[in-house]
């Protein structure tokens, strides 16, 4: 469990009612400001997409937070105390899991054949979940 009280007090933040709302339905499943809505509204708790959008930005903004866009796709939120992973997601119905791959030798290639200095990057796969094959 992040310490997210002190990160919000750290930026100038207060843990508001809505704030401790959204982070209590954040998982280490990626989910959309949708999915999230529609799991506070089951909650009966009433936030605007508005404010659970903006309230995400700024848990990314903080480190609380990662948020992995796919393709054309929109965004997803899951929590960011987790190990570094990548993710495959379902073109058919959107399903989205995690994976963890040995990627030094990637990581070094790019590095390797780049100018920049590396520091993260997003790595996606798409095809078909188990229920759609
Ligand atoms: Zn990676
Ligand atoms: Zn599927
Ligand atoms: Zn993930």
């Amino acid at each position: 469990m992040i310490l997210i009280k002190e990160k919000l007090s750290s930026q100038g933040y207060r843990m508001t009612k809505p704030r401790q709302a959204i982070f209590a339905n954040l998982d280490h499943e990626p989910q959309s400001v949708a999915e999230i809505s529609d799991r506070l509204k089951k909650q009966k708790i009433k936030i605007d997409k508005v404010t659970i959008y903006r309230t995400l930005t700024q848990f990314v903004k903080l480190g609380i937070v990662e948020e992995t866009q796919f393709k054309d796709k929109i965004s997803v939120y899951e929590l960011a105390d987790q190990e570094h992973h990548h993710h495959v997601i379902c073109d058919n119905c959107g399903k989205i899991e995690d994976i963890c791959l040995d990627e030094k030798i990637l990581v070094a290639a790019a590095k390797k054949n780049s100018s920049f200095k590396i520091k993260s990057h997003h790595l996606e796969f798409f095809g078909l979940c188990k229920k759609c094959c």
